[in-house]
Formats: structure tokens, sequence, C-alpha cells
């Protein structure tokens, strides 16, 4: 599967899809980044604001191509989340996402039927969730935020919106923003996808040798005899990190998580250059924020602070800005992370913690299914005798505890490297 994905222009499927999350996000987000920031109270984690868009706009929505609601979870929370943890900033954010309607989709990688788009920069992964890991992201939210707060250098994946569009005939598609862990500057030459188990957990070899992109599994890192080659002093701090997040997952329930590894070998650098290359084929652009005429009397729209903030925000968007190549690359939020500031990865380092030639992009990602989902999920593939080998439901204690194990045994130095080669 590409990991670059296709973009999405006029005429394709998900075109009015895409066309209408990222109007509600640059409203939502707009709207809620307008006003004073104040401290978080308990209703902040329930809130859900409601939006509705259509061709006419009114004092809170501009008009807009297509009929469709929207719905802004939490954006007290997420923005403080953004602003104070994630280390982003707010204007930036809102102009990766939509200064111009660009994304392109990765279709659905995994077997849950979610769909991937990347921002045109490449910064950002919006990812389509199922309504059950929508609620459970609800329900979890405060203690993910305090966890954030408490561990500044998490690994878990960030989420930095979670919204909802309802299309007329009444579909709803829930989706989640979050980081893109590899970099838009660099190519990743090996992806690993790593849970701790073994069960079915092999890419195939031969056909992983014709595609460079394919996302491999813990049996091919096994058998590669491969190691994260990192020194006494990253190797403690990344065991640590592993050792607290997966208490959390553990602590929530949560399973079927895994550690995304992804690989960039210096000395290859990026002559493949396959990812730039094609971001660099923008389809025409769609003009945005054409605002007909505020309706009726009621003529705050135009001048509320928003709608000040929204021409503000569209009146800064250079398109160049958005373009990666001038992007330094610790120009960037990473800068700020432990596990994320070297080239926006973490060098490899020998015993002496001298580094090496290798960056790894790696976080862990896919943390919004609980316990209860998976079970049921076992029990539907039941009857499917071939597909059954494909869940292996442990409780959350163990998936958690093997987990951890098997991070800490792939670090070169982590005694029983070759511990999980028996098995
Ligand atoms: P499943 O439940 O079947 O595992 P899913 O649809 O929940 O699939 P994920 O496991 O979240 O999908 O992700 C699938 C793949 O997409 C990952 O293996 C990885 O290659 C890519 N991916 C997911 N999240 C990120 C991210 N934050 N950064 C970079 N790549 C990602
Ligand atoms: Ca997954
Ligand atoms: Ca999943």
């Amino acid at each position: 599967k590409p990991v670059v994905g296709n973009l999405i222009g006029e005429g394709h499927v998900n075109y009015v899809l895409m066309f209408n999350m990222l109007t509600g996000i640059r409203v939502a987000v707009s709207r809620c980044q307008a006003k004073i920031r104040r401290s978080l109270t308990d209703e902040d984690y329930k809130a859900a604001h409601k939006y509705s868009f259509d061709f006419i706009g009114n004092e809170l929505t501009p008009s807009t191509r297509y009929d469709f609601k929207f719905k802004d979870y939490a954006p007290w929370v997420f923005r403080e989340l953004r602003e104070d943890y994630f280390q982003l900033d707010p204007a930036d954010y809102l102009l990766s996402l939509t200064a111009k309607y660009i994304l392109s989709e990765l279709g659905s990688p995994g077997k849950s039927g979610s769909f991937f788009y990347f921002s045109r920069d490449y910064r950002f992964i919006i990812k389509t969730i199922h309504h059950s890991e929508h609620k459970f992201l609800r329900r979890i939210l405060k203690q993910y935020h305090e966890h954030v707060k408490q561990n500044p250098h998490t690994l878990l994946s960030r989420f930095y919106g979670l919204h909802r569009v309802k299309l007329p005939r009444g579909r709803k598609i829930h989706f989640v923003i979050m980081n893109n862990l590899f970099p838009p500057h660099k190519d990743v030459h090996e992806t690993y996808d790593l849970k701790g188990s073994t069960v079915g957990r092999e890419y195939p070899e031969v056909k992983a040798a014709q595609n460079p992109r394919a996302v491999l599994k813990d049996l091919n890192w096994i058998n590669r005899s491969k190691s994260l080659e990192l020194g006494p002093e990253k190797r403690a701090l990344l065991t640590e990190q592993i050792r607290r997040d997966a208490e959390l997952l553990k602590k929530l329930h949560v399973m079927d998580y895994s550690l995304l590894i992804g690989i960039h070998n210096m000395a290859r650098g990026n002559r493949d250059n396959v990812r730039r290359n094609t971001l660099k084929v923008f389809s025409p652009d769609v003009p945005i924020l054409r605002r007909k005429p505020t309706m009726g009397q009621n003529s705050k729209g135009p001048s509320s602070p928003e709608a000040i903030a929204m021409r503000r925000l569209v009146r800064e968007s250079d398109p160049k800005a958005l373009d990666t190549s001038h992007v330094a690359p610790d120009a960037s939020e990473r800068q700020h992370f432990l596990f994320y500031q070297d080239d926006g990865g973490l060098r490899a380092t020998d015993e002496t913690n001298e580094s090496l030639d290798t960056i790894y992009y790696l976080g862990i990602i896919d943390i919004l299914t609980p316990y209860s989902t998976v079970k049921k999920l076992e029990h539907y593939w039941k009857g499917f005798q071939a597909d059954r080998h494909k869940i292996s439901p442990v409780p959350p204690e163990e998936y958690a505890d093997r987990f951890f194990a098997f991070m800490k045994a792939i670090m070169r130095g982590g005694e029983g490297g070759t511990r999980f080669k028996s098995e």
C-alpha cells in the first residue's frame, strides 16, 4: 500500500467529504481560537458545538458549496492541548490544514475501514474513526489530557481535534486530526508496525522485496534481526516513556495499539524522493471563504471577532509558506520533544551515545480500541476459521506487559534481544 496517497481533486468520490471536513475545521477552530483563553471546566470535556452549513450562510457560518452539519467536540480541551502541550501555533495549524483545500488520501491501509488523509504539507493526518472509537476518545479525554500534561514527551498519538461531518443523507463521519509521525522532508526507507505479538504478524517477505513502502510487522523485524540502535541514554529515556504510556493504555483497557517505526537511513538520504515529488503535483485550488453578504439585519457576522480572525488567517495565507521545502525541519513543533528533535525523529546512537547514521520516526498509534470492542470483533470472527488468527485478544494488562517487554527487547543492548526468536 502506498504511503503517499492520492491527491483528492474535484470528481474524487471523497471530494465533498474532504471539502466539508476542511470547511468545518476552518470555521469551528477559528471561532474557538478567536475567543479569550480561559481555564477548563469539566463541562469542556463533554462539549459538542454544532454548526450548520448551507449555500446562504449566516452569522455563524459562511456560505459554502455544500449542505452539511458539523460538530466540534471539546474545542477548548483540544485548543489547550494544541497550544500548551503540543506546541502548535494556532494560525499555523489552520493554515496547514485549510489554507488550500488539498489533502491526499491514503485510502484504508488497515482492516478497520478507517481512511487516512494527509494535510498538504504532510504534517497532519486526518483519520476517520468508528463511532465506538469516537465515543471512547470522548470518554477518556480527561485522562488523556492529564497524561499529556504529566508526560510532555509522550509517544502516544497527539490528538489535535475531534470532529464529525454529517452529510445530507444522514451519513455521519467521525474523524480525528493527529500528528504524522513521518517527516515531510525525509524518505522513510523501512516501516514497522509492532505489537509485541507474533501471531499472524508477518508481511510476506516476497512482497516486501517489491514494495519499499510495505508496513512490516513483528515477525519481519525478528527474522531480519533488526534492533533499535540506541545508546544507554536514549534507550533509558525511551524505555521509560514507553512504560508510562503503556501503563496508561493498560489503565484505560485499551488494546491492539502498536509502535510504529519509520527508519531513515542517512547514507541513502532522500534520493528516492518519492513523497516530495508527489506533493508538488497540486490540483487546482479551490477558492475558499467567498462569503456571500450576510442575510437579514443581523450583520454582526462579518465584523464578529471570529470573522475578523478568519479573514486575517486568509490574508496571511501565503501559499509559499506551506510548501514544505520552505520549512526548516527544526522550525516545527517537533523540536520541543525529546523523541522528535533530531530532524523530526530520534537519531540512532552507539554505546557511547555517539550519533549513528539512522533516524527513527516512532510513536504509539491506534490507541482508541477498548478491550470490549476487541472481544466483540473476536466473536464476529468466530465463524471464519481462516481469519481468526488476525486477532489475538489478550486482556489489556497482558497486552501492555507483552508490548512493553517486546519494545524493551528490540533495543540493542536491552537484554533478551534474541528471546523472541525462539517463540
Ligand atoms: P487496524 O485497526 O486494522 O490496525 P486502522 O485503520 O486502525 O487499522 P492504524 O493502525 O491506526 O489503522 O494505522 C494503519 C497504518 O497507517 C499504520 O500501520 C501506519 O502505516 C499508518 N499510520 C497510522 N497512524 C500514523 C501516524 N500517526 N503517522 C504515520 N503513519 C501512520
Ligand atoms: Ca492498527
Ligand atoms: Ca484500529
